[in-house]
């Protein structure tokens, strides 16, 4: 059967559905088992063994299984049989593979585990109830409930529609929206596009309401048809997890430089040319900051873990680092910064007759809100007499008080049953709703009073201005509502027929109170140097009310309204921007040039939205946050975060956050780089003074891999240092090594270099430090190794925290000590079991070497600390 050529009764009766009451639990299951869930085969994941073999074709594992082959290859040649070391190599680089797998695939499951929270989902209809559920769950003959927003997860043949507007431009190319038409009746060459009967999963609904029966699922969908062509599994990486790829491959080259230079002084030198060889080689490989990618990788998934705990959920990985960078977050009123419990509080019907509902209904405010509730689309649930409305949080006010009043919206509609409806979107700012009446008919028009006005032209509209901007004063939202009586039935169901000539019924005034963490998260944010900027919906009076009381603005300058931003050129914007805190009355085109105007100004802005029409304009901005509970599917969709709490305070919580995990990754680069960088000086400087190689490559490469690899996994896990919202945002062009990082990595380097290249001499060439152990190559090689090893594994203490590590404590981070610890005693383990001396070249030393060592490793710390100690920055604890 092909639904298009269908009648919708032949639809409903092939798949055994019902429109009213939808499918049965019962036939649900029967349907999943046959047809399956609803969604694309995936595409096979990278097996184990794949993903090994892929990470030894990486750049410096191939040097390193060079420096293997060469290594054989000497033991071969000089007949000395030692393999060790070859096997020792590969050991390190299966070690090293093996970790970064692990690691990194703790850090995909911690993420994909996120991508199970950005779920689909649809409304339907099921044992004669409606429901949201998983989209995945969708079998065909699902009675699916649309409305503006709504994304399309399966196909299906459409059975009522009213304004329904479709954007299908994922299938058809075509990227104004289409009116549907469940009339419409199919022919036989119609291109999918020509289908007005019909939706195709990945379209989204623009406009208007109406109900369709599911026909396809899964594969089965047109969608799913060409799924192998999108089945692209591409894994995200963040700008700077990018610029560090390439900053790992150009340290490869300097260090492969270093390693030619060595070679040719080796040469010079007179040192046997395999020897040479060997060194250089693992210099090259030792140098390279082999665990930095995996490192980074892990703060990013930490920080996004921590930041769905938090209710801010990550869609795109890039805006972890663009979060730390925003100076600007724009936010909408109603629901974010407001508790989204619009509550009714007045109701004016003419003269001075404002009514506190509070205080007491009246018959004329009553009639005027039960009017109002015709004109709504929210559910009404009463269980346990406990009353739940859902829906636009404005209709639940205005719901709310007539059913708390003894009325109910399923009398009234009853009474007064809708025969049409011209659907509200925030462009409009209002809606139309048709009614039988009698042998009559109604329509019924509700909206923002201002945009109304022009078209009232009975009823008492001059007190009504006077009263509608007195109750916006008081902060309460108003809502105007007005109707027109027809003799016949309106053929035109369209604003231009029925959206004029009304007579005005009164102003309905509620409150939405703002939420109490909001005031508190507004000023953490301007302490931060971020400014927030209110865009709304509502009245410009209502709007400044609260921003006043939020602490967003101080004087009435700073509030324009929607009118007034349409009357400025771009550039008459750009002057005035930075003094602008509330844009009232606009729609969401306007949001998009507010965003422009900032960015023009070399801001970084986060944004809210929900509607369909906020899509653009959060996809426009550095960081667009969607509602997670009130937010369509489509600002969803186009949003780099959702909140799931629809909260303000979560944006700046998330802020937070994404300067942390900026701060966390600097640590783990001036971690790594400072010992890598140092490994090159030691060993340059060592042969330059012709005192001989002072590490072997299997030594560097397990400084590289425990010593450092393990506290630096650790370090990914760090909280957040106090004070972080103290500073300034990120530039947004900001280097990584910026604010004098080079110079900390610098200095660190060559405070490892003195300690370890002094630690080399005295076991080299310093009589008299014990009687049974002469100074030799080996004991100065092993004193050089203790001193590097055991002083990278302490330099995590110096780079965790820009306090004095006296300061910190250690609790807050449990794994790093338990990380520093293991690998300090698998250094001294292997420094002192006479098998793993054997294998890592190592030699038994006198307890003097050993005092030596431990005094040199500590080194480091004592001039770390004393630096910490001349810049001890002064923050409030209470601001982390
Ligand atoms: P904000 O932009 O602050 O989050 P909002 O999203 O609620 O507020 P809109 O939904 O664009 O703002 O509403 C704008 C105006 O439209 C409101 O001030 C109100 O006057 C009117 N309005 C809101 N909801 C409805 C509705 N369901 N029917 C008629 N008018 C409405």
């Amino acid at each position: 059967m092909e639904p298009y050529k269908e009648t919708v009764d032949a639809v409903v009766s092939e798949y055994d559905a019902s429109l009213d009451d939808g499918l049965t639990e019962r036939k649900v299951e029967e349907k999943i088992k046959n047809n399956g869930k609803n969604k694309f085969d995936e595409a096979s994941k990278e097996s184990l063994a794949k993903k090994f073999f892929h990470s030894l074709t990486d750049f410096t594992t191939i040097i390193l299984l060079v420096a293997a082959v060469i290594s054989l290859y000497t033991a071969i040649a000089t007949d000395h049989g030692d393999y060790f070391e070859s096997f020792l190599i590969i050991a390190i680089v299966v070690i090293n593979s093996v970790l970064a797998i692990v690691q990194e695939g703790n850090a995909e499951k911690a993420l994909s585990a996120l991508q199970d929270m950005n779920k689909q989902t649809a409304t339907v209809i099921r044992n004669g109830k409606q429901e949201e559920i998983d989209a995945e769950d969708l079998v065909p003959g699902d009675t699916l409930l649309l409305e503006s927003g709504s994304m399309i997860t399966a196909d299906a043949r459409i059975a009522e529609a009213s304004q329904l507007r479709v954007e299908e431009s994922a299938l058809t190319g075509e990227s104004e929206p289409v009116m549907k038409d469940p009339e419409y009746q199919g022919e036989e060459d119609d291109s999918l596009g020509d289908r007005l009967n019909m939706l195709y999963k990945g379209s989204t609904v623009v406009n208007g309401r109406g109900k369709a029966i599911v026909t396809a699922t899964g594969m089965k969908t047109e969608m799913g048809k060409i799924a192998g062509l999108l089945n692209s599994d591409e894994t995200q990486k963040t700008p700077l997890q990018k610029r560090l790829n390439q900053l790992g491959k150009r340290i490869s080259l300097i260090a492969l430089a270093a390693a030619a230079f060595v070679f040719f002084i080796g040469q010079m030198q007179g040192e046997p040319m395999l020897d040479m060889f060997i060194t250089a080689i693992s210099l090259a490989v030792a140098a390279v900051p082999e665990t930095l990618t995996v490192i980074v990788t892990l703060t990013l998934a930490f920080g996004v873990q921590k930041m769905a705990q938090k209710n801010a959920i990550i869609r795109r990985l890039p805006a972890v680092e663009t979060l730390g960078s925003a100076n600007v977050i724009c936010s909408d009123k109603t629901g974010t910064l407001t508790q989204n419990k619009m509550r009714v509080r007045r109701v004016w019907t003419h003269g001075d007759s404002v009514v506190d509902t509070e205080e007491g209904m009246t018959d004329e405010a009553m009639e005027v809100l039960s009017i109002a509730a015709l004109c709504t689309d929210v559910i009404v649930e009463n269980d346990d007499n406990e009353l739940e409305i859902k829906g636009n949080p404005t209709e639940a006010a205005i719901v709310r008080a007539v059913e708390e009043n003894y009325h109910t919206k399923a009398e009234l509609e009853e009474k007064y049953p809708r025969i049409g409806e011209i659907p509200f979107d925030s462009d409009r700012k209002m809606m139309t709703t048709v009614h039988k009446r009698g042998k009559k008919f109604i329509s019924i028009t509700k909206g923002a009073f201002d945009v109304l006005y022009p078209k009232f032209h009975y009823g008492d509209v001059d007190q009504a201005a006077i009263v509608n901007d007195r109750f916006g004063k008081k902060a309460l939202r108003v809502i105007a509502v007005g109707y027109a009586i027809h003799e016949e039935e309106p053929k035109e169901i369209t604003s231009e027929a029925l959206e004029k000539n009304l007579r005005l019924m009164g102003l309905i005034g509620m409150i939405d109170p703002p939420r109490p963490e909001s005031k508190a998260a507004i000023a953490r944010a301007k302490k931060a140097g971020i400014k927030t900027v209110m865009i709304t919906g509502d009245h410009v009076v209502t709007a400044g009310a609260i921003a006043k009381e939020l602490g967003i603005m101080k004087s009435r300058k700073e509030a324009i309204s929607g009118a007034q931003l349409q009357k400025m050129t771009d550039e008459e914007l750009d002057d005035r921007v930075k003094d602008l805190s509330v844009y009232a009355r606009v729609t969401p085109e306007d949001k998009i040039r507010i965003v422009k105007s900032w960015q023009r100004s070399g801001a970084v802005v986060a944004m809210t939205g929900d509607g369909v029409n906020d899509a653009p304009a959060l996809k426009a901005s550095d960081v667009g946050c969607a509602m997670g509970i009130t937010g369509t599917d489509v600002a969803k969709g186009a949003a780099d975060m959702v909140l799931t709490d629809d909260n303000f305070a979560t944006i700046v919580d998330a802020v937070a956050r994404g300067r942390s995990v900026y701060q966390g990754i600097r640590k783990a680069i001036n971690f790594l780089l400072s010992c890598n960088i140092s490994e090159i000086f030691i060993v340059v400087i060592a042969m330059l003074l012709g005192w001989g190689a002072p590490f072997t490559a299997v030594q560097l490469l397990f400084v590289n891999v425990v010593a450092d690899g393990l506290p630096g996994f650790a370090l990914g896990r760090e909280p957040a240092e106090a004070g972080i919202m103290d500073e300034k945002p990120i530039p947004r062009d900001e280097g990584i090594f910026a604010r004098g990082l080079w110079k900390k990595i610098g200095l660190n380097a060559a405070v490892f270099t003195v300690v370890t290249l002094i630690g080399f001499y005295i076991g080299a060439f310093v009589e008299h430090i014990s009687y049974f152990t002469p100074p030799s190559l080996e004991v100065g090689q092993t004193v050089a190794f203790l001193v590097l090893a055991y002083s990278s594994i302490l330099h995590v203490f110096n780079v965790r925290s820009s306090k004095s590590i006296f300061k910190v404590d250690l609790a807050t981070n449990k794994s790093l000590a338990q990380m520093a610890w293991l690998a300090i005693g698998i250094t001294t383990a292997i420094a002192l079991i006479p098998q793993t001396q054997e294998l890592f070249y190592l030699v038994p030393i006198s307890m003097n070497h050993w005092i030596i060592a431990i005094l040199l490793s500590l080194v480091p710390i004592i001039v770390t600390e004393l630096i910490k100690f001349h810049k001890a920055p002064e923050v409030d604890p209470e601001n982390i």
